[in-house]
């Protein structure tokens, strides 16, 4: 276990906690894929549905035509038949009782041939509507298709990325004290968030509340946990600027072309 100082626990701390907080998005973004596939499957299956109704009622409007054209078939004959009897006929009262009987045929058969043009002109709309809805469907089918694998696509890509965040918050986890560690992940477990708040501008940055100066003095020492009074969240404040990076930088001869 390396020897680090309290400031330096809260800086792994930190990037460890910013980490966690990453892996958390990407999973609960993760976990909402499957759901966004369902609901686009389901708008599919509207369509889908929407179609086969259209397709029920041409079966249903192609039937009505066929037993229509088959009871003027029938008509038909029996008027043929009265008709050939009334060559036949002796007496007038014959002929004008089978006249008649002709003549209730003809109005019926009337009657069928208007309800089969209505038949078939319902058949030519359903049929244009159908052509028209197919294309539809198909058009959808295809949105549906690309953004099914879109969405594949993101889950793939989500999981790869948890899997490198994973690594990343491995190489934190083991320089973090065991101690620290133990409540940062007992906090992390109730309330899937961390344990530390950045101090932004003098206030908290998780409740906003301002940090009076004399607590912000205190959590500049790193003496011990200094927590917001408000939210208990245990303060931590960024170190200074390093201007002693350009120190440490090595003198280099190397100049810039
Ligand atoms: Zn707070």
């Amino acid at each position: 276990m390396p020897n680090l100082d309290l400031q330096e626990q809260l800086r792994l701390l930190y990037e460890f906690q910013q980490i966690d907080a990453e892996i958390l998005a990407l999973d609960n973004k993760l976990k909402s894929v499957p759901l966004k596939i369902r609901k686009a499957g389901e708008q599919l299956q509207i369509h889908q549905q929407k179609l086969q109704e259209k397709q029920a009622q041409l079966v249903e409007a192609e039937k009505v035509q066929r037993s229509k054209t088959a009871e003027l078939e029938m008509e038909g004959e029996q008027r043929s038949k009265y008709q050939a009897q009334l060559r036949e006929v002796k007496s007038n009262k014959e002929y004008q009782a089978l006249d008649k009987e002709i003549s209730f045929i003809q109005e019926k058969e009337a009657e069928i041939e208007d309800e089969i043009l209505l038949a078939m002109l319902r058949i030519d709309q359903l049929n244009e509507e159908l052509v028209q809805q197919q294309k539809e469907f198909d058009a959808n089918q295809e949105k549906h298709n690309a953004q099914k694998a879109e969405y594949e696509q993101e889950a793939k890509d989500l999981k790869a990325a948890i899997v490198t965040w994973g690594e990343k918050r491995q190489d934190f986890f083991h320089q973090i004290d065991t101690g620290l560690m133990d409540q940062y992940q007992a906090w992390f477990k109730r309330y899937r968030k961390g344990l530390l708040s950045l101090v932004v501008e003098n206030a908290c940055g998780n409740c906003h509340l301002t940090i009076p100066p004399q607590t912000l003095q205190e959590a500049r020492k790193y003496g011990q946990f200094i927590r917001c009074g408000s939210c208990r969240l245990i303060l931590y404040i960024l170190p200074p600027a390093p201007d002693n990076a350009l120190v440490e930088e090595p003198a280099s001869g190397s100049g810039q072309s």
